[in-house]
């Protein structure tokens, strides 16, 4: 294979743990039977393998295996919330709050709905990325049916303080939905004592496969209606037909359990990876941290780069190593992120933008490595910058 630059772009995707593949592996073969085929041995042994991943996941958000809804990934469990509760509770309310920074996947099926007639708030955030709380509450009207906020953000790695948002909700009985693509296996989620009433999750961010992923429901207090979005076999208790997808099940659960397991180590280890990155860059000056210092994922690093265009600073640092500008759809399209964009910056600053996404494979040496390179591209760039303006 040739040479490839160092992987930190772990908020696009991530690589597959080997302890994930191993468990899912039987699965593909001779354990290939469908866990709604109850009638022979075949079917029995893919249902107890789904049962024992539902129980898994489950147990890592305390809620029950009833409230799991496997989907194929957190965009179609935010589909499935938004378009759902909208169609289930629209006699209720037409309002629907949400943040200028969330995903596309949940940003794209709100402003959909708008054009069916519904309201919704995208509320601003703070320059430090985080939702005025006082804001929030004074947004939610009698006809309000749903508030989603992320839990930790896929560009900045900021975290909401997703009690203090369910207790909100809570008091008002207004539904909290939470997109915690980003945040499931890299910090503790309890969905009773943060009050969520649903919660997207994915697996592919958290070392797992792509293509998976649940919507937790929930049952009780209250019982959470939902319109289903894809109808068939009615299997996931009607809420999304399809036949389930067993080895990928299994992986993501797997995933989920590794990830809770070696959170602690996990994330001490990237957050002294993320220190020594930015002890390495923020001497050259002109570098402004994106997002809260401390409330963040903690191997999430965005950075705003005076002075410099934000397209050469990607061209330079590619050989060495693969980063996104903003999000991942928005360094395709070069328009700048909607994200930095919200926090106030200017177009520079947002367009010269870094994220850097530091996962479990990353070593020390290698985060050395991506330093000297931001370094030397942010210098020779400056450099050519001041000397056009000299020749002017
Ligand atoms: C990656 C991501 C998604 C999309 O998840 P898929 O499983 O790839 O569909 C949604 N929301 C957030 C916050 C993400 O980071």
């Amino acid at each position: 294979m040739s040479h490839r630059p160092i992987y930190l772009d772990s908020h696009s995707t991530t690589p597959m743990d080997e302890r994930v593949l191993e468990a899912m592996l039987p699965y593909f073969t001779e354990r290939f039977g469908n866990p709604s085929s109850l009638s022979h041995a075949y079917g029995w042994e893919a249902e107890t393998a789904v049962r024992q991943a539902r129980q898994i996941l489950a147990d890592a958000i305390h809620a029950t295996p009833e409230e799991i809804v496997f989907t194929s990934g957190a965009t179609e469990a935010n589909n499935l919330v938004i378009k759902g509760v909208a169609e289930a509770y629209f006699s209720k309310g037409r309002h629907i709050i949400t943040v200028e920074t969330e995903h596309h996947a949940v940003l794209d099926p709100c402003r959909y709905l708008q054009t069916l007639g519904f309201e919704v708030t995208f509320l601003p955030v703070q320059q430090d990325g985080l939702i005025n709380l006082v804001e929030l509450e004074q947004a939610i009207r009698a006809d309000t049916i749903l508030v989603s906020v992320m839990a930790a953000n896929n560009e900045i790695g900021v975290l909401h303080p997703l009690a203090e948002i369910g207790a909100i909700c809570r008091q008002h009985q207004v539904l909290f939905h939470t997109d915690a693509a980003q945040a499931i296996g890299k910090m503790s989620i309890d969905v009773q004592a943060m009050r969520i009433d649903l919660m997207s999750l994915t697996a592919h961010k958290v070392y797992g496969p792509k293509g998976i992923g649940s919507l937790y429901v929930r049952r009780r207090h209250p019982r959470v209606q939902l319109a289903p979005q894809i109808q068939g076999g009615g299997q996931e208790r009607g809420m999304r037909s399809g036949t389930l997808y067993t080895p990928q099940i299994v992986g993501f659960a797997k995933a989920v359990e590794l990830g809770i397991q070696e959170q602690e180590s996990d994330s001490q280890r990237l957050l002294q990876l993320r220190q020594r990155l930015w002890n390495a860059i923020s001497p050259l000056g002109g570098i402004h941290l994106n997002g809260h210092p401390e409330r963040r994922l903690s191997g999430n690093l965005n950075i705003s780069v005076e002075g410099v265009d934000g397209s050469a600073l990607l061209l330079g640092l590619q050989s060495v190593v693969a980063v996104s500008s903003g999000s991942a759809c928005s360094s395709v399209n070069l328009a700048p992120s909607h994200v930095l964009l919200a926090l106030g910056h200017s177009q520079q600053l947002a367009h010269a933008s870094v994220r850097f996404g530091i996962g479990r494979f990353n070593t020390a040496v290698e985060i050395d490595q991506v330093a000297q390179q931001v370094i030397t591209t942010i210098n020779c760039l400056r450099q050519a910058h001041s000397a056009v303006f000299q020749v002017v």
